[in-house]
């Protein structure tokens, strides 16, 4: 068995001991995993393994491998996500490539991607980034600024806005972790008590999964856990 594919599997048994520990069923986590500066026989590894969805953050690396994947594996359909800054004159290249958009951060930025976002292809799956530790440096909607940008986003007609994406400040103490991940569950449980059908909550990586878990993150983004160390991009 290849690395990656051991990888995945240990992941997969910590996803799963994660939700038994908090009573979840371990199928309401969806594993992405996240290929930035892994190239495509990275990716056809995972997918050889069973992965099906991945996550990009650099458009034009994502593009490579979104263009070459369909001939190394024909018979898998793949999803991919995209995680990453989105420049606002970037957006159409993802509206047509992409399955999903973790990382809208502006009201901007989803109506672009709704206006891009070819008819011949279903509605683009967002999700909400919320700069839940207000760090100045992170991208991010203030907390005080998502309800009403995401109603305006769940208005807008080929997009389908799912619910929100978060990244903490990192902390090795777990009550940190969770407390964070707590936060962004509360926002959403608003939003959803505004009137908002949200069914996501993306957030945990390699190093804070289990916190994200037990707050109830229903997609966990693991990268370095599966790929390896990355090298500066
Ligand atoms: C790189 C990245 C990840 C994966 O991080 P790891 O620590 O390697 O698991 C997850 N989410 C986002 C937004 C990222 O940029």
């Amino acid at each position: 068995m290849s690395s990656i594919a051991q990888n995945l599997q240990r992941v997969q048994h910590q996803i799963t001991a994660a939700t038994e520990k908090s009573g979840r069923a371990p199928s309401s986590v969806q594993l992405l995993a996240v290929s930035k500066t892994f190239d495509a026989s990275a990716v056809l590894e995972a997918v050889q393994a069973g992965q099906r969805a991945f996550g990009e953050n650099y458009l034009q690396e994502a593009l490579e491998k979104i263009a070459a994947l369909p001939a190394l594996a024909p018979q898998a359909s793949l999803e991919w996500h995209f995680i990453g800054p989105i420049q606002s004159n970037k957006t159409r290249p993802i509206a047509e490539h992409f399955d999903w958009v973790h990382s809208v951060d502006r009201l901007k930025i989803a109506q672009r991607l709704s206006e891009q976002r070819p008819a011949e292809l279903g509605p683009l799956n967002i999700c909400l980034q919320v700069n839940i530790s207000e760090e100045d440096s992170k991208s991010g909607l203030a907390p005080a600024e998502l309800p009403q940008v995401a109603a305006q986003v769940a208005l807008l007609p080929r997009l389908r806005l799912r619910g929100l994406m978060a990244i903490p400040a990192p902390s090795a103490d777990e009550a940190q972790q969770r407390a964070a991940f707590a936060a962004v569950r509360r926002l959403q449980e608003q939003l959803q008590a505004d009137g908002l059908m949200l069914d996501t909550l993306s957030m945990g990586m390699s190093a804070d999964l289990d916190a994200a878990v037990a707050e109830g993150a229903s997609i966990v983004r693991i990268g370095s856990a599966i790929f390896g160390a990355r090298h500066a991009a």
